[in-house]
């Protein structure tokens, strides 16, 4: 049913990091939504705030699974995102990603709704060119422990593809680069969190190889704007367009920031280099810029600041 002819949007693994931030941003803007998620690697804390808004509603299910909902729009989100997770069931994780793709694409055809893909810049794999722009085509090991994730969103921007020439679908395909913020799972392993977590309990930090690679970080408000901005757009513009901050900067400069910012003394530590671990990652963003007007607005130190604060209150330091 329709909640006063404001749109019904469903946001699978809404439950997630950005899922959650996407479904509070819909709701303040109006919307009823539908959050589906199976808790693979998240949990109901997250949307806790959000239970209570009457245009809120949880569906615990797996997006492996057809599913019938009346809905107006579809953001598929679900897929663990962080390499720890992952990596811990490939197997499920190329099912989320491939047969969730098709069970979210067909009931974007069978309600006539728009689709947003949640892909990434995995896509790219450890890439030869530097920014990486839509028409790059990527250098990915189709093989590797990467892979069910890389090859996983791969198959389901082909998917979306033919769905649009063959259906006639209305799909709008975002890569998205590395993105933080308050409500990263503190142990999910993604450097940002990882860094932050270890400096506030005095750990050391964990350098993967040398510290030299390179990551490009988008604060999530960012990001979340960007998606929405994004399914508002013209049907024309579908993608794939890369969502993220060109602001690069190696891991090895990252401790340093997290390290002065949160008032440290943690040292570094040096663990060896992940199998696949790509060297450098920052997006070319001149199409979202010229198709949707975006642009990332919030400077990596102001959001490393709003990401420890969150951390100092939600683990008590
Ligand atoms: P996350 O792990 O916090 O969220 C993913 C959500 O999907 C979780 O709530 C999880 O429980 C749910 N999920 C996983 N498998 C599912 C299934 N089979 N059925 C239903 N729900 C399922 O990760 P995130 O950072 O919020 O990422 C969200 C999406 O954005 C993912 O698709 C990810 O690939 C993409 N993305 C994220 C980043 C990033 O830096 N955060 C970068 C590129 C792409
Ligand atoms: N990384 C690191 N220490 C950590 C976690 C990650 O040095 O504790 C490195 C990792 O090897 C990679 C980069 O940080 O080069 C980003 O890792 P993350 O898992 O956050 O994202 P992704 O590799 O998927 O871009």
């Amino acid at each position: 049913m329709r909640f006063n002819g404001n749109k019904v949007v469903l946001v699978t693994g809404g439950a997630g990091f950005l899922g959650s931030h996407l479904c509070g941003k819909l709701l303040e803007l109006g919307h009823e939504v539908l959050c589906l998620d199976n808790f693979y690697s998240s949990s109901k804390s997250n949307i806790e705030e959000l239970l209570d808004n009457p245009r809120f509603e949880l569906i615990r299910h797996d997006v492996t699974q057809p599913i019938h909902l009346e809905v107006n729009e579809i953001y598929n989100l679900a897929c663990p995102a962080s390499p720890v997770y992952y990596q811990k069931d490939p197997v499920q994780t190329t099912k989320t990603s491939v047969l969730g793709a098709i069970n979210m694409l067909d009931l974007a055809v069978r309600t006539g709704s728009k689709i947003l893909q949640a892909s990434t810049s995995e896509i790219y794999g450890d890439p030869e060119v530097s920014p990486q722009s839509e028409t790059y085509w990527g250098r990915v090991n189709p093989i590797g422990i990467r892979s069910c994730y890389d090859e996983g969103k791969r198959a389901s921007e082909t998917l979306f593809f033919d769905y649009k020439r063959q259906h006639q679908l209305e799909i709008k395909v975002a890569r998205i680069f590395n993105t933080y913020g308050p409500r990263m799972h503190p142990n999910d392993g993604r450097v940002v969190s990882n860094f932050i977590v270890q400096a506030l309990r005095g750990e050391d930090l964990t350098v993967y190889g040398d510290g030299s690679q390179t990551r490009s970080f988008c604060f999530v408000d960012d990001l979340v704007d960007g998606l929405i901005q994004f399914m508002e757009s013209n049907e024309s513009i579908c993608g794939p367009i890369n969502l993220g901050n060109p602001q690069e900067i190696t891991m090895l400069e990252l401790t340093r920031e997290v390290l002065q910012l949160s008032g440290s003394s943690s040292k570094v530590k040096f663990l060896p280099l992940p199998e696949d671990d790509p060297k450098q990652r920052k997006p070319d963003i001149s199409e979202a810029n010229l198709s949707l007007n975006w642009a990332p607005s919030v400077s990596l130190a102001q959001g490393l600041e709003k990401t420890i604060q969150y951390f100092r209150t939600a683990l008590n330091f």
